[in-house]
């Protein structure tokens, strides 16, 4: 087994009315005023926000409210509410909503105890972030796992790139998670969420790591199976209860880092995908669905063992040499996703047939003109994303 440090400090209030303990809660890590984020309205529409507001308004706490975080969350959103937190003098920045909104109020916590840093800076490691300030959330999606995560992930606008930053200050302090909360998502969102799930499993579950850790694997696996399970009982009925605990629970276990012990973060669909949601604004998890089998097929040689295993413990698949297994596991993969709605090609992203000029400029852009490598399974150079993104472009 190998060696592993894992230090997960959120607080977790699941259940039912989570929410109501929100004032409470935020009072015994120090919360006097409190800015609340949110994104595009859903959280106004169901009544969340107006109840959070009266839950602290009741206990006392002061709070300020700024609404607008879109998907793929802007900096240029963060540097406005850096600015308004700083005026108004918060001591706690709680999110209400998803990855967007969680990881938006990462970077707010960060800007508003780094006053004279810009958050950019920060974010593509020209300036180190060494403090931040308490910050939480009332989760509304299961899906980022950002809830509990170390990372977050910016969009410069101005530059067109996508970040993520990965450190223990990203954890937030607290998260508030009723899976009622989620019952009005989209069917969409809730294919999405499901996926990105399982990507932030499968990512920490094919790495360059030969030794099995047992435990850390078999969670990985059962996590899989959980969430297949759960997001197709969710699509057929969005209100069932059980599923949307199983779902949110598992979104937030998968990015914890629970199951990457004695393992390591690959994350390079990751990498290929923030390019699509830079330059398209596509949805995260369809960049990750788009491009997951592509990449498994290019990479799956350098250990066909392991993806045999992956077929078997998620598909049964139990006949074959490891390379017959190995493909049929990513083809059976790549069926689940489009099962559940989600696309298998870069043409399911709405972005048309790329030009191999396009592909060229994206795979630079994402290996910065190759002179990084993305990932751990097997690190990949310009060439391998080039191969990748046009196998993927149909
Ligand atoms: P999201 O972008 O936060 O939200 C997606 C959509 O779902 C929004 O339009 C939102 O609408 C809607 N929504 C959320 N809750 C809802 C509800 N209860 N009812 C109806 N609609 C609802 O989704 P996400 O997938 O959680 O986050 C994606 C972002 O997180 C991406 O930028 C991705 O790169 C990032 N990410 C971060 C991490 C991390 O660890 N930090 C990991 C993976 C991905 P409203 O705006 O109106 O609420
Ligand atoms: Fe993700």
């Amino acid at each position: 087994m190998q060696s592993f440090t894992f230090h997960c400090p959120t607080e977790v209030v699941f259940g039912r009315g989570a929410e109501n303990a929100v004032a409470e809660k935020l009072r015994a890590f120090g919360a006097s005023r409190v800015l609340i984020l949110y994104g595009g309205g859903s959280a106004e529409r169901s009544g969340l926000l107006s109840r959070i507001e009266k839950n602290l308004t009741s206990a006392g706490l002061a709070f300020l409210v700024m609404g607008g975080v879109r998907p793929n969350p802007r900096v240029s959103f963060v540097r406005e509410a850096i600015r308004e937190g700083i005026a108004a003098d918060v001591n706690f920045v709680l999110a209400v909503g998803g990855g967007s909104v969680i990881d938006s109020a990462k970077a707010v916590a960060h800007g508003i105890a780094n006053p004279t840093v810009d958050i950019w800076d920060i974010w593509t490691r020209k300036a180190e972030l060494t403090k931040t300030m308490p910050f939480g959330s009332v989760l509304t999606i299961p899906a980022a796992g950002s809830e509990t995560s170390d990372s977050a992930v910016l969009t410069n606008e101005d530059t067109g790139r996508k970040i993520g930053l990965n450190t223990q200050l990203n954890r937030p302090v607290i998260a508030f998670m009723n899976p009622e909360l989620a019952f009005t998502l989209p069917r969409e969102q809730i294919a999405a969420g499901a996926a990105d799930i399982m990507m932030h499993t499968m990512e920490r579950y094919f790495t360059s790591v030969k030794e099995t850790n047992l435990f850390t694997d078999r969670i990985a696996e059962q996590l899989l199976l959980t969430v297949m399970e759960s997001v197709k009982r969710l699509l057929v009925s969005r209100k069932d209860y059980d599923a949307m605990s199983e779902l949110m629970w598992a979104g937030s276990v998968s990015h914890s880092g629970l199951t990457e012990l004695g393992r390591r973060k690959d994350f390079s669909v990751h990498k290929l995908g923030h390019e699509f949601s830079a330059r398209y604004d596509a949805t995260h998890a369809m960049t990750l669905t788009a491009l997951w089998g592509s990449w498994a097929r290019h990479v799956y040689h350098d250990d066909a063992a392991r993806f045999a295993h992956f077929a078997a413990a998620i598909f049964g698949v139990d006949a074959g040499t490891d390379e017959e297994r190995a493909r049929a596991g990513i083809r059976k993969m790549e069926e689940f996703f489009t099962e559940i709605g989600m696309p298998t090609s870069l043409a399911g992203l709405g972005v048309g047939v790329l030009t191999k000029g396009a592909i060229e400029e994206i795979a630079s852009a994402a290996t910065a003109n190759d002179t990084i490598r993305l990932g751990d399974f097997r690190p990949l150079t310009r060439a391998d994303a080039i191969a990748i993104y046009e196998a993927a472009n149909h």
